[in-house]
């Protein structure tokens, strides 16, 4: 080999490791939005919630802003013994809880639904939620008893009552046929007085987001919105009756109501177009629901491990991964778990252990430590943007309450489990908050289940306290 050639060689691979570094950057650019571009999406986002929250145009809007009936906070005098259910993603549960002041104990069980009844037809989903409630009461030794029930069911819901919700539309992975457009209570309901061994009435409906920020309020009192980063990604808030134009109950006091945004489904509409990426529209066209919650799409634990997939695949056809050579795993849709991008950014040093451990479960042969870099980097832009993303929606309700502090009730694995989504949510949200507004974001613990015991409390209590009245009043009326 001629000297010169060496020459021009040696520099070649002394700069060619920049070279990949700039093809890799090239192809996960999109992930990087600029601060402008998250200002103007909180300024989009507070748009759409006063769109949804009009009365005239609330029909066209894409952000619902459903009023719930639940119109405060406890007050922690809530007690007894309640039945909850929470379902909304990836695991049904059914709970027994106990209030008593301060103090809650719960119980509970999971049930796995199997995938051809999350896509078979209601009468199969509710006959088979009825099956596991017989179980737990059964074993736990409940079935001649009278136990109140709430019931957390996290899909988007118009309210006409506390315990009447009707179905706008499926989301998250479940589409059973017959239940769009009816109340799922009475559903519900049916499938009880089908069975006939079971004496249990659902007082109150609530979102997994409601019963986050009541969990929260009960111990503490500035808690004003519920956000969920689990499955899907949505949030509750405190809002006064006169911004309300839906709303259709009373104007007694308290004069709010809790609004269930359903915020996944920004974007329905085109309006996020300008920072979607190729990867959430392969995500989106595969998903169940096309077209559909494309917000949530961006940000939440359902699609965030296939939207790294996809870049990863993306990077090692180029050559740029693993000497472009992949594997059938990483090749297969829905195989890269979001819990693996948790475990991959929770590598601190050089030795790329939980990314390697991955890597093994993907079956991928070769793979270096560059691998591990790069693998590490396109996590960390795919989780932050949906941090970011969460703060957007977050720093647009605190502005609009405009409240002097405001603890954020936060539930779902997403948060719970990924290294940095606190931190990077903290940071964002402080930017995009007018200035002087004070806010903490706060884990709640298993808001579904006691979320949904406080609301049946009240629910219950008025209806005895109903009850007695008619008692002392005889009943002429
Ligand atoms: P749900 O929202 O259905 O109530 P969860 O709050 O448990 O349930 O959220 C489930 C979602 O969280 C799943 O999409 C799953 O991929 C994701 N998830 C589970 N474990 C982790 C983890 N360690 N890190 C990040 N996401 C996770
Ligand atoms: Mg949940």
């Amino acid at each position: 080999m001629g000297r010169e050639f060496q020459t021009v060689l040696a520099a070649l691979l002394k700069i060619l490791p920049d070279y990949e570094d700039m093809l890799v950057e090239n192809l996960v650019r999109p992930f990087i939005l600029k601060d402008e571009d998250y200002k103007r999406l909180m300024d989009i986002m507070l748009g759409e919630f006063n769109k949804g929250l009009g009365k005239e145009t609330n029909p066209t809007a894409k952000v619902k802003m459903y009023p719930t009936y639940v119109r405060d906070v406890p007050d922690g005098s809530e007690n007894g013994n309640f039945l909850a259910l929470d379902l909304g993603g990836t695991n049904f549960r059914v709970l027994l809880i106990n209030l008593n002041g301060q103090e809650v104990t719960m119980e509970s069980k999971i049930y796995l639904i199997p995938q051809h009844i999350m896509t078979g037809t209601g009468e199969q989903l509710f006959d088979h939620i009825a099956e596991c409630i017989h179980k737990f009461m059964s074993n736990h030794d409940l079935l001649k008893e009278k136990i109140p029930l709430g019931f957390t069911f996290s899909f988007p819901c118009k309210q006409i009552g506390l315990n009447h919700a009707i179905l706008t539309q499926w989301t998250k992975g479940f589409k059973c046929e017959g239940v769009e457009g009816e109340d799922v209570v009475r559903l519900l309901h049916e499938a009880i007085k089908r069975r006939g061994d079971i004496d249990v009435e659902c007082l109150a409906v609530i979102n997994d987001t409601v019963g986050a920020l009541m969990s929260c309020a009960h111990s503490d009192r500035d808690c004003a919105i519920g956000l969920i980063l689990g499955t899907g990604t949505n949030a509750c808030y405190i809002e006064k009756l006169e911004n309300v134009g839906l709303w259709d109950g009373d104007y007694n006091e308290p004069k709010q109501v809790m609004i269930n945004t359903e915020w996944g489904a920004l974007g329905d509409d085109g309006c996020l177009d300008f920072v979607k990426t190729e990867y959430d529209r392969q995500v989106d066209k595969h998903s169940i629901n096309p077209g559909r919650q494309i917000y949530e799409k961006m940000i939440s634990g359902m699609y965030m491990g296939e939207i790294v997939r996809l870049a990863l695949e993306k990077l090692r056809k180029h050559g740029l991964l693993f000497g472009g050579k992949g594997s059938e795993e990483l090749s297969t849709r829905g195989r890269f778990y979001t819990k693996y991008v948790s475990e991959i950014e929770s590598d601190v040093d050089d030795h790329f252990k939980n990314t390697k451990q991955v890597f093994e479960e993907l079956a991928l042969e070769k793979y270096s430590d560059e691998d591990c870099r790069i693998a590490q980097y396109v996590c960390s832009l795919v989780s932050t943007r949906a941090a970011f993303l969460a703060s957007v929606g977050v720093a647009a309700l605190l502005n609009k309450m405009d409240r002097q502090d405001v603890t954020v009730a936060v539930d779902g694995s997403l948060y719970r489990f990924h290294p940095h989504f606190h931190d990077l949510m903290v940071e964002k949200i402080q930017q995009l908050v007018k200035p002087g507004m004070k806010f903490k974001l706060m884990l709640s613990h298993d808001g579904s289940g006691k979320g949904a015991a406080i609301v049946t409390a009240v629910a219950n209590r008025l209806r005895e306290s109903e009850k007695e009245s008619i008692g002392e009043n005889g009943l002429e009326n």
